[in-house]
């Protein structure tokens, strides 16, 4: 009896548990990507790029002698169908830790084994699974250092070879890929994004070899020059499961700095996967709850966050990371923390508007890593920087763009010969935004000082 692998963050052949176990003894395989509510929920850019990502996935498994079976509705009534339709015998998948993942996976495991069907989950998108690495005490990290200390020295196994995979005797219809329309929310030049994305595995596999060969070794060091392509470029991979983690953290080899820094940061997703399974409001209320009477402002309307995301609130750093992303799809992290800083302390806005709105525009949106990096910037997360600490852009430009690369490379307004990348902005922004290249540079919202200056007073009211 053929067993259906369902195809959910793990879109790859090699380095993939469940596949193996579901190919073994040359057993028939159906591969399965069922388009349920998680799908149809997904921000504008996460799902245009989960739909290329399916594309390249559906390619390789061609190229396999194998195809990917499309279809939508919820889970556990496509499962049975494909059941019904093929005589599948089992159906194996790969965990993900998202609590309305998890609530839908052992509601589909309970009810497959009722009727008998073998249901089986396997590892494959962490390290570690949350609860397997626990404090003295037997509880969980809050803090990120003392978990690296816990888990750097752990032997992480080598990634599996991919299965050889036998087709079933006949195949399930599938719905054509094209007609999900995943684009579709895309209002922005998917044109212009798509220049900048390039989706698959054998991508994936491809950036990673050159990041292991030629940036690695500075890796410590370049990882924070926001104009430098000096960090893996990964991110978008692991949050479909393009590559594995145990890929990235095996290509990190030699006792160099640049590879324990590397793998420090695989680390930063495994904390945030961590405390996302052990404390799951950290996707959307503050992690520690006593901020709760902040006074953030909570319109997503006030002029100030439309021009944050337009990348027009005059302070050209955070403009030019505002205009990256959405080119690009995605932001160089040093960035994503000035931006955050920039809209939860010197305009005092509520972090949840900053990531809804990563997780409309960034192609490598990650729920765990997204509401953790938010809520460290706010200063309401875990082991978060300390709100009186406010990152100053002019400063952080100073340092890490120290000649302007970054800022020349997305900003246009009142430069003689803007750069192609600034141009291409305004082909990617909708038209009714109403904004051109030979526009004056934005005017700043409030200046530095100023906001800077009201956030601490307001911090410091709360504290009294
Ligand atoms: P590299 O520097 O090459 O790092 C390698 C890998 O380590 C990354 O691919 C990523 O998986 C992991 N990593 C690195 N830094 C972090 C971090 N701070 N937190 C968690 N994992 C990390 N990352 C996402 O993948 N998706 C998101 O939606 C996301 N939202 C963020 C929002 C904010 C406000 C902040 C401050 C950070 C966010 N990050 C997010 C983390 C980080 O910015 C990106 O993972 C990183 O920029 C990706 O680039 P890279 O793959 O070249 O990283």
């Amino acid at each position: 009896k053929p067993c259906i692998l369902w195809f959910r963050r793990d879109l790859r052949l090699d380095d993939h548990p469940a596949l193996r176990a579901a190919a073994e003894g040359g057993r028939p395989v159906i591969p399965l990507y069922i388009r349920d509510h998680a799908v149809d929920d997904l921000g504008a850019a996460p799902k245009w790029r989960l739909g290329l990502g399916l594309e390249a996935f559906a390619a390789t498994l061609k190229g396999a002698g194998s195809r990917l079976i499309l279809r939508a509705g919820p889970a556990l009534e496509v499962l049975e169908e494909v059941i019904a339709q093929t005589g599948a015998g089992a159906v194996y998948w790969s965990r993900l830790y998202d609590p309305q993942a998890q609530e839908r996976d052992s509601r589909v495991k309970a009810a497959l084994k009722d009727r008998g069907v073998e249901a089986k989950s396997f590892a494959g998108h962490l390290l570690y699974e949350p609860w397997t690495v626990e404090t003295q005490q037997g509880g969980f990290y809050k803090v990120y250092s003392p978990m690296w200390r816990a888990v750097k020295d752990r032997e992480i196994a080598k990634p599996l070879p991919r299965p050889a995979l036998t087709a079933p005797a006949d195949w399930p219809a599938s719905d054509r890929l094209d007609d999900w329309a995943l684009g579709g929310a895309m209002r922005r030049g998917a044109g212009v994004v798509g220049e900048h994305v390039k989706p698959g595995a054998e991508a994936a596999h491809r950036r990673l070899g050159q990041f292991a060969a030629h940036r690695l070794r500075n890796y410590k060091a370049d990882r924070d020059m926001v104009a430098e392509d000096g960090t893996s470029g990964m991110s978008q991979y692991l949050s479909l499961g393009e590559i594995s983690p145990r890929e990235c953290w095996h290509a990190a080899t030699g006792s160099g700095q640049g590879a324990e820094t590397f793998r420090k940061e695989l680390v930063w997703r495994e904390f945030a996967y961590h405390l996302m399974f052990h404390t799951p409001r950290i996707l959307d209320a503050n992690w520690r709850e006593d901020w709760d009477a902040f006074p953030w402002n909570e319109d997503a309307r006030r002029k100030e966050v439309i021009a944050w995301k337009q990348g027009r609130t005059g302070v050209p750093f955070v403009d030019a990371a505002m205009r990256e992303m959405y080119v690009t799809g995605t932001m160089h992290n040093r960035a994503r923390m000035i931006v955050a800083s920039y809209l939860t302390k010197h305009l005092m806005c509520h972090w949840r508007i900053g990531q809804q709105w990563f997780e409309d525009c960034l192609v490598d949106w990650d729920p765990a890593s997204n509401a953790m990096g938010w809520q460290w910037t706010a200063g309401s997360g875990p082991d978060a920087a300390p709100y009186f600490r406010i990152f100053n852009p002019e400063t952080q430009a100073a340092k890490f763009d120290p000649d302007g690369t970054y800022r020349r490379r997305w900003l246009a307004e009142g430069q003689a010969r803007p750069t192609r990348t600034a141009l291409s902005y305004f082909d990617a922004i909708p038209l009714r935004w109403g904004l051109r290249p030979s526009d004056p540079p934005p005017t700043p919202l409030i200046a530095l000082e100023e906001g800077r200056k009201r956030a601490l007073e307001t911090y410091q009211a709360r504290e009294t």
